[in-house]
């Protein structure tokens, strides 16, 4: 038995029933980051000592007869944008490069009050801005199902250390895609949460209004595990919401006969690879012989999603990266500098990659005087739009059913250097964040070149439940 393959039930019915330890599964996760690590880059940190040490304390525990939480002793891998207590934490900038944090983000903290094995930080695009994690100064993560092509992004770290075999599960963030993309690209399962479900508190803001943070798991039943952990109020994060948190886990063993789906027809149109959208599709009639019914609808305000969200997001970006100027954050400069101006413009010169360069200066644009009505404030009332077409839709249909992307991963190199080419990518990804619903990703095809093909389940805010539901029947049906 490959240790390291395992599911987190698999995982953890097998600690329990001690066939095996957590320093086991963990040195077996460890083992796969040695072999494939030097060719896949999907770590920025490995830090096999403290997962070891982690992974002894829970097997004594264990040993002791002690009754422990689904999670413990499985080793997880963290996207390098949460601030882990003691280990740097690095977002893939130079301007962080050497940066360890003093305190533990909170799902970190309520991860590992649940026993966490934490097995290393994942690369990324430069404070997650990208689609293919081309762009951090680590160098690019690769897709481990072709090393020719990337692991999208921005959590693309993440994704590849599950398809790789390195974690039993991974956490990373989603403001435009980053974790639904990649997980398509890599043949994972990913969850987008609802905004304001899990706490940001202690993970770099990039868009404030946007960001959330979720798990890549083997399937709907890991995600689901993982999501009760995460979800919920927290103080320290005043967009987390009073909801109460259901049991996710009921959502699960529910029947699927009688749930409406709709299939959005701009996802399914121009610029949507018919490989993609063929295999959805083959899925969706699947489906309906399961007693699902199916529904086309339109959601016309996708086509401004894009254009809504690079205006809004390097203008949030542009503002929440001020605080890296060298002083309060981020490495100082290389030259001595003649007065303070300087100062910045060496620290931030010398500190930021060109992606992010690029968006502070849309970002200062759009919300500069006399420009702010016409790109930010015009922008946000597109957005409403958006949200507006969803809360319309979701009269009709109980869920929305679409592709992740409207391509298989592409070649490391292809787009990098055309950068609305890649923000194109995102097109399918970008309105369910526009409105702040959650979405999950489930892998359900390979391409004839065995490149993994992903199915988007949106749903209406708060309700990760039907995700769960329709993904966990998905994953039965293979
Ligand atoms: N690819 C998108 C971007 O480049 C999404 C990033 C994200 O979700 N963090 O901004």
């Amino acid at each position: 038995m490959e240790l390291n393959k395992l599911t987190i039930r698999e995982a953890m019915s097998g600690l329990r029933a001690k066939k095996f330890s957590s320093e086991e599964l963990t040195l077996a996760c460890l083992k796969a980051i040695e072999e494939r690590d030097s060719e896949i880059n999907a770590f920025i940190t490995v830090d096999g000592e403290g997962a070891v040490k982690s992974a002894r304390g829970i097997d004594k525990r264990l040993a002791a007869g002690e009754e422990l939480h689904d999670l413990a002793g499985i080793p997880v891998a963290v996207k390098d944008i949460f601030n882990t207590m003691g280990v740097r934490s690095t977002c893939a900038s130079p301007i962080l490069r050497d940066f360890v944090p003093p305190y533990d983000a909170t799902v970190i903290e309520l991860l590992k009050q649940k026993g966490m094995v934490m097995i290393g930080k994942t690369n990324m695009d430069e404070f997650a801005c990208g689609a293919s994690t081309e762009h951090s100064c680590f160098g690019v993560t690769r897709n481990p199902h072709n090393t020719e092509r990337v692991s999208g992004g921005s959590s693309g770290g993440s994704a590849a250390a599950l398809a790789a075999n390195m974690s039993i599960y991974s956490l990373g963030t989603d403001t435009g895609g980053s974790i639904r993309q990649p997980a398509s690209f890599c043949g994972v399962h990913g969850l987008k949460v609802t905004y304001g479900r899990v706490s940001r508190s202690g993970v770099t803001s990039l868009a404030s209004s946007w960001d959330t943070i979720g798990p890549f798991a083997r399937n709907t039943e890991d995600i689901a595990t993982i999501l009760q952990v995460l979800a919920g109020k927290d103080r320290r994060d005043l967009t987390t919401s009073p909801k109460e948190v259901p049991n996710y886990a009921d959502f699960l063993s529910q029947d699927i006969k009688g749930m409406t789906i709709g299939l959005p027809k701009e996802y399914f149109g121009e610029g949507v690879d018919t490989e993609v959208s063929e295999a959805i599709k083959n899925k969706v009639s699947q489906l309906e012989k399961s007693g699902l019914n199916v529904k086309e609808v339109t959601l016309p305000y996708t086509k401004y999603a894009v254009s809504v969200y690079y205006i809004t997001m390097p203008a949030e970006l542009s503002a929440n990266l001020e605080r890296f100027d060298a002083i309060r954050y981020g490495k100082k400069p290389e030259d001595t500098p003649h007065n303070m101006i300087e100062y910045y413009f060496n620290a931030r010169g010398e500190g930021f990659g060109d992606e992010i360069k690029r968006r502070i200066m849309i970002g200062t644009y759009a919300l500069s005087a006399g420009y702010y009505d016409a790109y930010y404030k015009r922008a946000m009332k597109v957005r409403t739009r958006i949200i507006e077409d969803f809360k319309k839709v979701f009269e009709d249909v109980d869920v929305l059913v679409a592709p992740v992307s409207p391509f298989v991963a592409f070649k490391v190199g292809e787009m990098v250097n055309d950068p609305l080419a890649m923000y194109m990518s995102d097109a399918l990804t970008i309105p369910a964040s526009a409105a702040g619903i959650p979405a999950l990703s489930v892998p359900v095809a390979s391409n004839n070149e065995g490149m993994p093909i992903g199915m988007q389940i949106i749903a209406p805010q708060f309700e990760e439940g039907r995700c769960l539901k329709l993904g966990h029947a998905l994953d039965n049906l293979k």
